[in-house]
Parts: structure tokens; C-alpha cells; sequence
């Protein structure tokens, strides 16, 4: 069995819509994949679908932005109740300050010279709500600006870059505490890539596993072959689950194709296992598992 655990659709910054984005998986050879935008479940209805449609089972999950000692951290949640309220109130002020964060990325750019404006930012994301910097990189790249998204970000958008602006994530041990109530699965993205590495070191991770955190993602391009080891070490002394997904955000990431990187069975199952030992409603949709 194939199984991919973390995608983006254009409900945030991948490109494929969420039916696109299944029917590209089931073709890619996944038997499971988890549709995880960011900060929002408003994909996983269209996605759901599409997975009946295409014979394959589908996750639904979320890609949490939080902070941890002043680092951006990524959280993918999995098969939380979608209607809890605590949950949905942080998801809610983080698209609220991804929506108040662009005109003031718009500002800068301007400053610099570059004319972007928030009609023809919407006309690229195509008025996409929870808009993030990828939206940003591809206007840049719409306006000749630069050649690509990875461009964009080196050049403007890295965090301390030029057009750079802080927005609100929600503390990491708090929405630990959140996830749980919403009987969600809690599972670090991608741990160790981009700068995340010094304050995720194995004692601050004790800490994450007391506080809530079920897992790993282990395997994603973002790691080397010798953080995968320490990782899967630290995880086995932790007893946190290992997972590994492609990341993938259709043509806005290259090289992340879907089912480059795949989580084991029985680590999918123990994800299964915890959701239902915490009561959650929400369901794997399309194929039984
Ligand atoms: P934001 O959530 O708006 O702060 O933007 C962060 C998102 O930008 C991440 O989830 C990635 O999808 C994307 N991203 C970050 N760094 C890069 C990069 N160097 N090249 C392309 N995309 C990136
Ligand atoms: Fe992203
Ligand atoms: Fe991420
Ligand atoms: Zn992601």
C-alpha cells in the first residue's frame, strides 16, 4: 500500500483543485493520501468526493502554522473534528492575519519598485482566502519579476528578506492542547527543514511528545539521509510514530511530486488507531481502509 500523507491543493498554495489533486494521486499510483492545506479544512468536502470517485481513501488533515521559541513550526493535524470550536477560533485568526499580512507584503514591494497590487495578487491566487507567501512568489513571477516560486523566495519573501513580514501562528504547545480536544492526530512537518532544526532538538521534542505530539514526519525532501536517522532514533526513544509524505504543491513545488516520499502502513494505522481511541467523528473518506 502507497500512502502519502501531506499535499496541498489550491485551497491554499498548491495548484491543483482538491478533485485534480485526488484523481493526480490515484494516477501516481497512492492507494492513501492525505489532503493537508494550510490552516483550513475547506478542501476535504470537494476532496472526499473525488476519492469515492477515484477508489482511493483519503485523509482529511490540516497543516497547522505555529510558533515555538520564536520559530515558525508546521503541524499536520490529522482527522480532527472539523467543527470544534477551539480549533476552528485558531484557524480563524491565522487566515485573518494571512489576509491582513498582504497589503503590507504588497507595501514593500512597492517600495521597492515593483508593482504589485492586491488585484492582480487576487487575480493570480484567484481570490484564494488563505493567501501565503507562494501566492505572492507566483505574482512576482506573473510580473517578470523573477523566474519561479524558489526565486521569489530567495530573493523577497525568505523570512528577514525584503519584502518579509511576520504574521501570527498559533503557540505550538497550545495548539498541542487544542489538537487533542478536537480529537485530532498531531504529527511535526518536516522537523528539521528550513531553520526549524536547533529548536526541535531531541529534549524540546521530549517535551512536544509530553505535551500531545503522536509523530514525526521523517521522510521529506527537506531532510538529509543522516537527519532521517537521528529522527527515526529520537522517534523510536520517544515513541512517536514516523511518517513520510511528499509535501506536495502540484507545479508550486518542484520536485515534490506526489508518493516521492510514502508512510508505512502500520504507521498510518497507529495515526487510525489514535483517532479513534480519542472519540474523533471525522472519518477516512473514498475507499475502506
Ligand atoms: P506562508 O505560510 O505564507 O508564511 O508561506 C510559507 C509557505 O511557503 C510554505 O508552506 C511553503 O509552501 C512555501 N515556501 C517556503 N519557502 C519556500 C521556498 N524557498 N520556495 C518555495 N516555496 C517556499
Ligand atoms: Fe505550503
Ligand atoms: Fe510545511
Ligand atoms: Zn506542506
Amino acid at each position: 500500500m502507497r500512502i502519502d500523507l501531506h499535499t496541498h491543493s489550491r485551497v491554499s498554495d498548491g495548484t491543483d483543485s482538491p478533485t485534480d489533486l485526488v484523481h493526480a494521486a490515484a494516477r501516481a499510483g497512492l492507494q492513501v493520501v492525505a489532503l493537508t492545506d494550510h490552516d483550513t479544512t475547506a478542501g476535504w468536502t470537494e476532496a472526499a468526493a473525488a476519492a469515492q470517485v477515484a477508489g482511493i481513501s483519503l485523509v482529511p488533515g490540516i497543516e497547522v502554522s505555529t510558533r515555538f521559541r520564536g520559530t515558525g513550526v508546521h503541524l499536520l493535524v490529522y482527522l480532527p473534528d472539523a467543527d470544534d470550536s477551539a480549533l476552528g477560533a485558531e484557524l480563524d485568526a491565522i487566515v485573518t492575519a494571512r489576509q491582513e499580512r498582504v497589503p503590507r507584503m504588497l507595501a514593500r514591494l512597492r517600495d521597492l519598485g515593483i508593482p504589485a497590487t492586491e488585484q492582480a495578487l487576487a487575480e493570480v491566487s484567484g481570490h484564494n482566502l488563505v493567501t501565503g507567501r507562494p501566492h505572492v512568489a507566483d505574482l512576482l513571477v506573473r510580473l517578470g519579476v523573477v523566474a519561479s516560486r524558489a526565486e521569489a523566495f530567495s530573493a523577497y519573501l525568505a523570512d528577514g528578506g525584503p519584502a518579509y513580514v511576520d504574521r501570527y501562528a498559533a503557540d505550538l504547545t497550545r495548539m498541542l492542547e487544542v489538537v487533542r480536544g478536537a480529537r485530532g492526530v498531531a504529527v511535526l512537518a518536516h522537523p528539521w527543514g528550513r531553520g526549524s532544526a536547533e529548536v526541535l532538538d531531541e529534549t524540546a521534542l521530549a517535551g512536544l511528545a509530553d505535551a500531545g505530539l503522536v509523530g514525526l514526519e521523517v521522510d521529506h525532501l527537506d531532510h538529509t539521509p543522516a537527519q532521517r536517522t537521528r529522527l527515526r532514533e529520537i522517534a523510536g526513544r520517544l515513541g512517536l510514530l514516523v511518517t513520510g509524505s511528499s509535501d506536495h504543491h502540484g507545479a508550486g513545488k518542484v520536485g515534490h511530486d506526489l508518493g516521492c516520499e510514502t508512510t508505512a502502513p502500520g504507521e498510518l494505522a497507529r495515526i487510525l488507531q489514535r483517532a479513534a481511541d480519542l472519540g474523533s467523528p471525522t472519518r477516512v473518506a473514498g475507499k475502506e481502509l
